[in-house]
């Protein structure tokens, strides 16, 4: 398959292995190791790599500290806001080469990609805003003397260990960056080795906007360095994104310092569609609540719950719509869909099909590989819409992380709460209606980080996300989030001396 973009291709994959990003330098893997990232287009070699490890972990932990230490952690709150509102810019002058880096390593469309603008740049806009309007509080003590003062400071936590997954690169990396800036934090990012490469074009911009050097690392390499972050003592502090599996293991590795925790994980949506529902827009809706980024989006709304009157109309809706999304070569401006991130994302994703069909579901629109053209060296599953499916089945309670959707009929409010909750997970809901009580009640009712009423996958700067139950703890965006960038201290003075 030929690139058919105009876009230029990124001077950045240019010239040899890309290296580290530590201390403001780039440095190779101190075991001299590589590994490749890989096209998932086209399975061919896109970059060698350097491979990060533990003690490569251990030099960058040790910048961070040294940066932390010295004078960054006192700069002014107006001054962190400016150097945010600098780096806001040159993400904006430079996103079309990130953009390019994103639909080269993970597969997403270039059509989908550049769109990532408008949020980069109101996430570090909106932290550099709380960087400046984020403050502790006096309190009126019960027990102290009038002549006497109360007050709270808050205080940056620390050195940050922040793990990515590789389903949003440059997204992601900014989300993990943004509270660090804000709060005077510094931070030893790793990136998913599946997608490395516009993580270490972040952090030279960090550098040209005025970011001394150390505040921000960037250590790529694979699951052992992650590994080894969560287990450094000198880390204060862990924001994982990623599976629940490796949420836990992280749990347990970083007890040796009681670090603390942020966890966004895992999960297996609900989305409920009910008869009374404007139907032209809950059928695009609940489709692309699934199918958006080749359906590796956590709160990705996988359990498409449908009420009785409408289920047939509505899953021949979707699976037309769904045979209608253009799946191709992303950097094509009207693709919509790429291919999967991996060939083992590829495994996984196919081995569920197969297990979907074993235990009685049948695929309405999908439900194979793509082996066929131009497309067959990639790793490629065209949208699925699975009916005939019981709660039970596998593929209705366990993450596929692909263009999977199971369709399920329900007949009340009661019970399609009651089954929506029937999950181990807790992360997104949706629901489309236009009555205010199943709005509302379905709202009150899904346990989950977050309901989306008549919309879905929307994420706001302002607005946290986060999990329930085993989709983790912790909050992103908003006020909550940067508060866990913060210990907060108490002072109480006896003025009457
Ligand atoms: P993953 O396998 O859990 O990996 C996530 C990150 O952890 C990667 O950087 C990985 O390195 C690293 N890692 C692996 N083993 C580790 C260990 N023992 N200790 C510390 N770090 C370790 O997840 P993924 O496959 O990249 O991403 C898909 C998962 O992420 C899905 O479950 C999805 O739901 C979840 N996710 C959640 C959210 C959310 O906001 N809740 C958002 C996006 C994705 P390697 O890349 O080298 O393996
Ligand atoms: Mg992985």
């Amino acid at each position: 398959m030929q690139p058919s973009s105009t876009r230029p291709f990124p001077a950045f994959l240019e010239g040899g292995p890309k290296l580290l990003y530590i201390d403001g330098k780039h440095v190779p893997a101190l075991s001299g190791k590589t590994f490749q990232t890989i096209n998932p287009a086209t399975g061919k070699v896109l970059a060698e790599v350097s491979q990060g490890a533990a003690e490569d972990i251990d030099v960058a932990v040790k910048a961070a500290r040294r940066a932390f230490e010295g004078p960054w952690s006192k700069w002014r709150p107006a001054d962190r806001q400016q150097v945010m509102s600098r780096l806001a810019d040159l993400v904006d002058r430079h996103h079309d080469e990130l953009a390019m880096l994103d639909t080269l390593d993970l597969g997403a469309p270039i059509s989908r990609t550049i769109l990532g603008r408008k949020r980069a740049g109101a996430l570090l806009r909106y932290y550099g805003g709380l960087a400046t309007s984020t403050h502790g509080e006096t309190i009126n003590s019960s027990f102290m003397p009038h002549d006497s003062l109360t007050y709270t400071l808050k205080e940056p936590v620390g050195v940050v260990g922040a793990i990515n997954p590789w389903n949003g690169p440059i997204g992601m990396a900014i989300w993990k960056l943004c509270p660090v800036l804000a709060s005077g934090c510094t931070v030893v990012l790793k990136p998913a080795e599946q997608t490395p490469l516009s993580a270490l074009r972040l952090a030279e911009l960090c550098i040209e906007a005025g970011i001394p050097d150390g505040v921000v690392n960037v250590v790529v390499g694979l699951g052992d360095a992650g590994a080894a972050l969560a287990e450094h003592p000198g880390v204060d502090k862990i924001a994982f994104t990623g599976s629940t599996e490796v949420g836990r293991k992280i749990v347990r590795a970083s007890a040796g310092n009681l670090k603390r925790l942020s966890m966004e994980l895992g999960g297996k949506s609900a989305n409920i569609v009910f008869a009374d529902a404007n139907m032209d827009i809950a059928v695009a809706g609940a489709a692309m609540a699934v199918y958006m980024n080749s359906g590796q989006i956590c709160s990705a709304g996988t359990r498409m719950f449908v009420q009785r009157p409408i289920y047939d109309e509505f899953v021949e809706r979707v699976a037309a719509f769904a045979k209608g999304i253009r799946v191709g070569d992303p950097l094509d401006e009207s693709t919509q869909m790429g291919p999967l991130v991996s060939s083992e994302q590829l495994d996984r994703v196919c081995g569920y099909l197969q297990v979907g069909k074993e235990q009685g579901a049948r695929a309405l629109a999908g439900g194979a590989r793509l082996t066929e053209g131009a497309l067959a060296d990639g790793y490629f599953v065209p949208p699925t819409l699975f009916v005939d499916v019981a709660d039970d089945m596998r593929i209705a309670r366990e993450e596929i992380f692909g263009p999977v959707a199971a369709a399920l009929a329900f007949d009340d409010i009661d019970e399609v709460i009651a089954r929506g909750n029937d999950s181990e997970y807790g992360l997104g809901g949706g629901v489309w209606t236009r009555d205010l009580n199943n709005a509302h009640l379905v709202a009150k009712g899904l346990r989950t980080g977050t309901v989306w009423v008549n919309c879905y996958q929307v994420l706001d700067p302002a607005v946290p996300f986060g999990g329930y139950k085993m989709s983790g703890f912790g909050r992103e965006s908003g006020n909550e989030h940067i508060q866990e960038y913060f210990e907060t201290k108490a002072v109480m003075v006896k003025l009457d001396q």
